[in-house]
């Protein structure tokens, strides 16, 4: 049996399309010691390809981190064998809000050095002294006092398109420059009550711990991130402080939570909240772009990247150097296309 994927993107695409049965997306993570997290790897890639598993995890020394896809009748089975493995053992696991079952395409299971790449010295804190977890109704008591400190772990352009009320949103571009941009932001305010939350709980319980090592004495975290969240409003009958759309690391690129949309086309301004892949390969940059643009743009960020998408191959080999100069700083790039988009809106107001 193989322990890999041999099957290309597209061949794997059209076979998903086909299935004839559904899928569940769910994800769940634990830290815990794993011995040997290859041959636990191929383990959980044994048993998780023979049930037809989708998905992405990652598997480290310490811990587990997985998103994937589960088809329906398989559920139960997959379940209760990871109640037989002994680390996975009463996993909470989160369901999707908005599930169309096409989150993944392949199954790949990944032996990283950690389950969130945080870029933290673990043995700089204690990675355990995390914060207070909250339900969705003990969130919802904290957040209205205006003395609590509502902080988005999450980066810049996930939060754009969905955040809770009243958020401090940093905008950062990684994970590891969000924790320190909190941390040097708020240092006169340690004293104050802290709620942070991130998609699905995992990185709040780095951030947590890491705020408190600094010295924040109040901190707290929303249990199980934006997901389990979306879910309780749902079964609670609550209404949602969430607006707009939950970012998601899969194929679907986020999941409705309150129907608003609080983003914009990064190209010509219109009310959207759809990420997308510049089609161009060379760039790649995740943006936010609606359907009218996608046609006039084909999929493409900029015309320069138009350009590219439909160059000869001879000619894209010398686009290569000059893309990865000018692609290098991703934040930069999509502020010049917002700054573009300020000035060609102030323009249009004053005409
Ligand atoms: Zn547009
Ligand atoms: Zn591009």
């Amino acid at each position: 049996m193989h322990l890999y994927n041999r099957f290309n993107k597209d061949e794997l695409k059209q076979r998903l399309m086909g299935e004839v049965f559904k899928r569940k997306t769910i994800s769940f993570y634990r830290y815990v010691s794993i011995q040997d997290p290859l041959e636990f790897r191929n383990q959980l890639y044994r048993a998780w390809s023979a049930l037809d598993c989708l998905g992405r995890i990652y598997v480290a020394r310490e811990g587990i981190n997985a998103q994937m896809s589960v088809p329906e009748h398989q559920l139960d089975r997959f379940l209760k064998q990871l109640d037989e493995v002994p680390e996975l053992k009463q996993m909470p696991i989160k369901y999707a809000i908005e599930d169309d079952g096409k989150s993944f395409y392949k199954l790949t299971i990944k032996v990283r050095p950690k389950i969130v790449a945080d870029g933290l010295d673990d043995n700089a804190f204690d990675v355990s002294n995390v914060g207070k977890h909250l339900t969705a109704t003990e969130f919802h008591d904290l957040v209205d006092d205006p003395d609590t400190l509502l902080i988005d772990m999450r980066n810049h352009y996930e939060s754009e398109i969905g955040h809770f009320k009243g958020a401090i949103c940093p905008e950062a571009d990684t994970f590891r420059e969000e924790i320190e941009m909190v941390v040097h932001d708020f240092q006169d305010q340690k004293e104050r009550k802290i709620l942070l939350y991130c998609t699905g709980g995992i990185r709040c319980e780095k951030a947590s711990a890491y705020l408190r090592h600094h010295g924040f004495s109040d901190v707290n975290q929303l249990h199980g991130g934006i997901i389990e969240y979306a879910q309780q409003v749902k079964r609670l009958n609550l209404e949602s402080k969430f607006v707009g759309k939950n970012f998601v690391f899969d194929e679907r690129l986020g999941e409705t939570v309150s129907g608003e949309v609080i983003a914009h086309c990064h190209q010509c301004g219109r009310k959207c909240d759809s990420h997308t892949n510049c089609a161009n390969n060379l760039c790649h940059i995740l943006f936010i772009q609606c359907e009218e643009c996608a046609r006039e743009f084909d999929g493409c960020c900029t015309n320069e990247c138009q350009t590219v998408l439909h160059a000869s191959e001879e000619d894209r080999l010398l686009f290569v150097q000059t893309f990865e100069r000018k692609f290098g700083n991703r934040k930069s790039f999509r502020k010049s296309i917002d700054n573009k988009l300020r000035i060609d809106s102030q323009v249009a107001k004053k005409e």
